[in-house]
């Protein structure tokens, strides 16, 4: 197995050499590079990645994070995914059930401290189950929002000391929507009411957004806190 070092390595050469390649073979290098220690990550907003790296690696492991908070239909998505698709779909859970995290915290702490929240519900689980893997692939587009202009292909993810991939780092939403239609790809059904972006289902933490609004302004509104933490 090669170290931590040759993998800083190997992801800034592949970030260099695969800026213009198709997310597919960006896709294929990661599962001939990491073979099993390579997974996916979903939100289950909608399952574009784990649809796109199934087809070059089919058996792929897809992370998906219960928070407790989530809503129905995503749930449902994921059940979805897991049943039709040739995935291996794996529900990682924060230490605390939310019952838990209010006796300790109070209740509502998504209202009161997100970023407290999304630490004990997001993040550490998130670093504790990619323990397993060398590299580890997200959705992020760098259309999505002005903090994710300059989200590289692949890169080196310092803290988790894992190689980070966002295959489809390039796509804008119309490349998505034409692939979820030539592929018949799985959405999250909230997207068809009006959201833009799925995360958990605390009005404070999403809603729809309004004429005009990039997509992810429904996240966090109004709080100035843009992102959850995983990919700070
Ligand atoms: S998105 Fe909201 S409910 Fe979900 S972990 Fe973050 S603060 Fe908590």
């Amino acid at each position: 197995m090669t170290s931590t070092v040759d993998h800083e390595a190997i992801a800034t050469a592949a970030g260099r050499d695969l800026e213009e390649a198709s997310a597919q073979d960006v896709l294929r290098w990661a599962a001939e590079t990491f073979g099993k220690r390579f997974c996916v990550t979903s939100s289950m907003e909608d399952a574009v990645v784990a649809h796109l790296a199934s087809s070059v690696f089919p058996g792929v492991d897809v992370v998906f994070l219960d928070t407790g908070y989530h809503f129905a239909e995503t749930i449902g998505t994921r059940d979805a995914v897991a049943a039709v698709m040739p995935v291996n779909v794996i529900t990682l859970t924060p230490l605390q059930t939310v019952a838990e995290q209010d006796a300790q915290y109070g209740p509502h702490l998504h209202d009161r401290d997100p970023d407290l929240c999304c630490s004990l519900r997001k993040v550490e689980p998130l670093n504790r189950g990619l323990g397993g893997y060398d590299a580890w692939a997200t959705g992020l587009r760098r259309d999505e929002s002005p903090t994710r202009a300059n989200t590289p292909v692949v890169s080196w993810d310092p803290k988790r000391r894992k190689v980070k991939i966002a295959p489809i780092a390039r796509w804008t939403q119309e490349d998505v929507d034409a692939y979820v239609a030539a592929n018949g790809v799985l959405l999250n059904p909230l997207l068809w009411e009006g959201y833009t972006s799925v995360g958990c289902s605390p009005l404070s933490c999403t809603r729809k957004p309004v004429e005009g609004e990039e997509a992810r302004a429904g996240r966090w509104a109004g709080s100035g806190k843009t992102e959850c933490g995983i990919h700070l």
